[in-house]
């Protein structure tokens, strides 16, 4: 059967610094094979050849072409909403690259959107002026709505967490781009060139990627290696179609032995 991949990072592919065993197998079983696949990932903060550069030190060879980012799915869903837009920008250099890719522009006056990524740029001068903007009419976008984020350290205040702040303070809800949102979900089946039922989304989170891949009819593959554990699965309504302990169980060797 034709298939493809759409392969979470974070908890999938590395875990902080730290590669996950099998991970670098698999991605050349695909690429050898000529299998579609494209590296999903809801953290806003990197362009597509920072997740390149990134990827290298877990040996690791792909292009930009290969990687999506929330910064790239909420350019392209503000771009659709309203072309060549203004919006006030909480976020690093994933995001602002990607607005200006396509024709955005960044201001603090009356902008169309107030966005929020990923990142650690937030102090309280700028959530003043986004709670300014947005209660003067602009529309509160977030790239995801991860609460936190896993780091070497120990975890971190996510997008989510930030947006959250800003919904209290304003009584505005924000709307939500990244996985599991069926926009970037739909965008990066498009992008692999295959119909529903080919697609595979491998990822570690239940809320994000299983539950993204749920909604939009693609078979999932839940890896243990992440933020979801065994016993925790029976908490959800829905289901991954496959749990593994890891991406390693999905590469070639484990494959023809399974
Ligand atoms: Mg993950």
């Amino acid at each position: 059967m034709r298939h493809g991949y759409l392969i979470d990072m974070d908890g999938v592919i590395y875990r902080g610094s730290e590669a996950i065993p099998g991970a670098a197998d698999f991605i050349s079983y695909l690429q050898d094979e000529d299998i579609p696949y494209l590296f999903l990932t809801n953290n806003s903060a990197y362009t597509p050849l920072d997740v390149v550069v990134k990827l290298r030190k877990f040996n690791i060879e792909t292009s930009a072409e290969h990687v999506y980012t929330s910064a790239q799915a909420t350019a392209e869903f503000v771009h659709r909403q309203k072309p060549d837009g203004t919006a006030f920008v909480i976020g690093e250099g994933g995001l602002l690259s990607a607005l200006h890719e396509t024709n955005y522009a960044t201001s603090r006056e009356k902008p169309d959107y107030v966005i929020v990524g990923e990142g650690r740029v937030l102090n309280f001068e700028m959530v003043e002026h986004a709670h300014r903007c947005i209660a003067s009419g602009s529309h509160l976008i977030s790239t995801n709505s991860d609460t936190w984020c896993p780091t070497d350290a120990g975890p971190r205040p996510g997008c989510g967490a930030i947006v959250a702040l800003l919904e209290a303070a304003s009584g505005r809800k924000a709307y939500h781009v990244g996985k599991p949102n069926p926009f970037m979900m739909r965008a990066a089946r498009k992008r692999i060139g295959l119909s529903t039922e080919e697609v595979f989304m491998i990822g570690d989170t239940m809320e994000t990627d299983i539950r993204g891949a749920t909604d939009l009819g693609f078979q999932s593959i839940l890896v243990l290696t992440g933020s979801t554990s065994r016993e925790e699965l029976r908490a959800y309504p829905f289901a991954p179609t496959r749990v593994v302990e890891s991406i390693a169980e999905l590469a070639p060797a484990a494959l023809a032995l399974g």
